[in-house]
């Protein structure tokens, strides 16, 4: 049991001083802070009474970066310098840029090494920089609000992103001086606000409707640990589309096409919104309104508001049914529905889904909240603040990690699906006679060869103490900390020497991507097993002619006569021959020859080595040379 506080004298009354901890949602068009008060979780609000400010930074030549609504108003005249959407190039390389529309009417500069970086008036800011303004801007309302510095947030992430959307997402905290307790999946924490992590075991679906994206996901509750079954959705299908249907719809009530000027069109598109927005609570909205000299004037119903945004629902279906596919479960598997975004307020929106679900959605929480608050009530567990709750979520690694080893061969260190932060250890050899330094491949996948797997991560081992093969004692670690990222270290015992690496691969995986890959192990399952099986004896069959060889080059003249050293070279030949075949049976019997055929050879070196001993050789020399002997005889059952 945690030990229990004392405060000090004439300081604060209160005898658990609360550790102040907040969950942030920080999202693609608004993000939000919440905090668990007086036990219970709310969003804050900020100065103006918002509790939700868009995700938009103004940036200016003179003054500090403008964050919020605020920003959100210079969108149309200053539009090179106010950044939206950046949470979209988080972890993100160049090319991700230049292969997509979404970042058109930006000015990029796409050469400064590997981040691409939005041309501002304040310089050059990257995805990273810009987040971390958003998250400054929330850590200070959260100060202002709880009246005291953070110890830190839980901050939510889309399921799907990868270790460097992560590790992106870590770094722009940092820049706001936030301290990470951890990462969590942002469908995970809507499941957590919704208590459902405490409930019996069972599947869950999160349906995420925002303002330009879509996400849909399957969650497992088992024994405390949530696993993100499957995830897919749509990147750019959200609140936007249904804002531009609805101005299309004004633009041919008035008769009239659609304004050229930008400011018009953002003009209109605002109208929409509001008429989207009002629609969630009436029957039919009436608007009147003069943009640009053109005069807008009329009703919009809730039936004829449905036509429209019907087609777009049905979009979101497919990926609906895609995760239960992936996932294999069946819609009655589903034991509840929860409703996330602002998009989700939509009425019919909520009836569709809830029809293909064939059970009513999760609203009780406002749809826009319910990931702050999960959170929150995350962040609160691991302040500290609840010292008798079972609360910790724990996440798993969707993709097994290992380790390269000789034959192009993969150790798996940590098997998917094991559950996270987690440390494992495993201890390696040096394969030869001498050998200072080592390549360590770290790799991820399924599959049992390197070549059939995603290369994580490289690094070597340098000043190993040059002993024989398979003296050395190397131990590599595999960490994997909370929020998924990896660090590999190896040390070998003797001498203490170290060397290890933080993986955090410049692309990662998309959930499609894992499912391919597992399905890919799936099929190559028995076809990998007889490739291992050959890597192996091809790995087993250069070792042993490795030891014979050097064996006969160190007192082969002494111990074997011309024939026999004839003899027994025509076998390592021919086992040399069988290496270049894919032959694992071939193989296998020309290691058993030569083996056979050595044999009296190993015996004699080996009765000399004792008969050195007797003479008062050093006894690390004799070490060595039975090492050695053994290496040669160790197959022979
Ligand atoms: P994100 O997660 O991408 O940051 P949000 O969950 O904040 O996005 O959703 C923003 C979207 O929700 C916008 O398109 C906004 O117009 C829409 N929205 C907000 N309130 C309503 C409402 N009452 N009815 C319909 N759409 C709404
Ligand atoms: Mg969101």
């Amino acid at each position: 049991m945690a030990l229990l506080q004392i405060s000090e004298p004439g300081q604060s009354q209160a005898p658990h001083q609360r550790r102040l901890a907040v969950g942030i949602d920080l999202g693609t068009t608004n993000s939000l802070v919440a905090s668990v008060i007086s036990g219970s979780a709310s969003v804050l609000k900020d100065e103006n009474g918002e509790w939700t400010i868009p995700s938009v930074v103004h940036y200016t030549e003179s003054s500090s970066p403008v964050i919020g609504a605020v920003a959100q108003e210079q969108a149309a005249s200053d539009p090179h310098n106010t950044i939206r959407s950046a949470k979209r190039l988080m972890g993100k390389g160049v090319s991700d840029v230049e292969s997509s529309w979404l970042f058109d009417h930006y000015n990029f500069d796409l050469d400064s090494g590997s981040l691409p970086a939005f041309k501002t008036a304040a310089g050059n800011k990257t995805a990273i920089d810009v987040s971390a303004a958003v998250l400054s801007a929330l850590r200070s309302t959260a100060e202002q609000t709880l009246g005291g510095d953070l110890v830190g947030a839980v901050i939510t992430v889309p399921a799907y992103f990868d270790d460097a959307q992560r590790q992106a997402t870590k770094d722009a905290a940092a820049l706001s001086g936030i301290h990470v307790l951890r990462l969590l999946n942002e469908p995970t924490a809507a499941a957590v606000a919704y208590g459902l992590d405490s409930g019996t075991d069972g599947v869950v679906a999160i349906y995420d409707l925002g303002g330009g994206t879509f996400d849909i996901s399957l969650l497992k509750m088992q024994r405390g640990v949530f696993e993100v079954l499957a995830t897919a959705g749509n990147t750019e299908l959200g609140g936007d589309d249904i804002d531009n249907v609805v101005a299309e719809w004004l633009l041919k009530k008035a008769k009239v096409d659609a304004p050229s000027d930008p400011g018009a069109g953002r003009l209109l598109l605002r109208l929409a919104r509001s008429l989207k927005e009002q629609l969630s609570n009436a029957s039919t909205v009436a608007y009147s309104e003069k943009i640009h000299d053109v005069q807008y004037d009329g009703s919009l119903s809730i039936e004829e508001f449905n036509a429209l945004v019907e087609p777009m629902i049905k979009k979101t279906l497919a990926p609906c049914r895609q995760v239960l596919r992936d996932a294999g479960v069946s819609k009655d598997d589903v034991q509840a529905v929860v409703m996330v975004g602002g998009s989700t307020r939509v009425p019919m929106v909520r009836e569709k889904i809830g029809e293909f679900f064939n059970q009513p959605v999760l609203t009780d929480i406002d749809p826009d909240q319910v990931v702050a608050i999960g959170a929150a009530i995350q962040a609160d567990v691991l302040a500290g603040n609840k010292p008798d709750s079972d609360l910790l979520l724990l996440d798993v690694i969707p993709l097994s990690l290992g380790l390269e080893t000789m034959g192009g061969l993969v150790e798996k260190i940590v098997p998917r699906n094991t559950t996270i932060p987690i440390a494992r250890a495993q201890e390696f050899t040096t394969y030869k006679d001498g050998q200072t330094a080592m390549a360590l491949h770290v790799v991820q996948g399924e599959r049992e060869l390197v070549d059939d797997c995603r290369s994580l991560a490289r690094f070597e081992l340098r000043d190993i103490p040059a002993r024989t093969a398979g003296a050395c004692r190397i131990q590599v670690l595999f960490q994997v900390d909370a929020d998924g990222l990896l660090t590999v270290s190896a040390l070998e015992k003797e001498s203490g020497v170290v060397a290890s690496i933080d993986v955090k691969p410049s692309y990662g995986l998309s959930d499609g991507e894992i499912e391919a890959m597992l399905r890919a192990s799936m099929e190559h399952a028995s076809d990998d097993v007889h490739k291992r099986a050959l890597a192996e004896q091809k790995v087993e069959g250069a070792r042993v002619v490795e030891a014979i060889t050097s064996a006969l080059q160190s007192d082969g003249d002494q111990h074997l006569s011309d024939s026999e050293r004839v003899a027994v070279d025509g076998l390592v030949d021919a086992l040399k021959l069988t290496l270049e075949q894919d032959n694992t049976d071939a193989i296998k019997q020309a290691i058993e020859k030569l083996e056979h055929g050595s044999s009296a050879f190993v015996e004699r070196r080996m009765n000399a080595s004792v008969k050195q001993l007797m003479a008062g050789q050093e006894l690390e020399d004799l070490e060595r040379t039975l090492v050695t002997s053994n290496d040669v005889t160790e197959n022979n059952s």
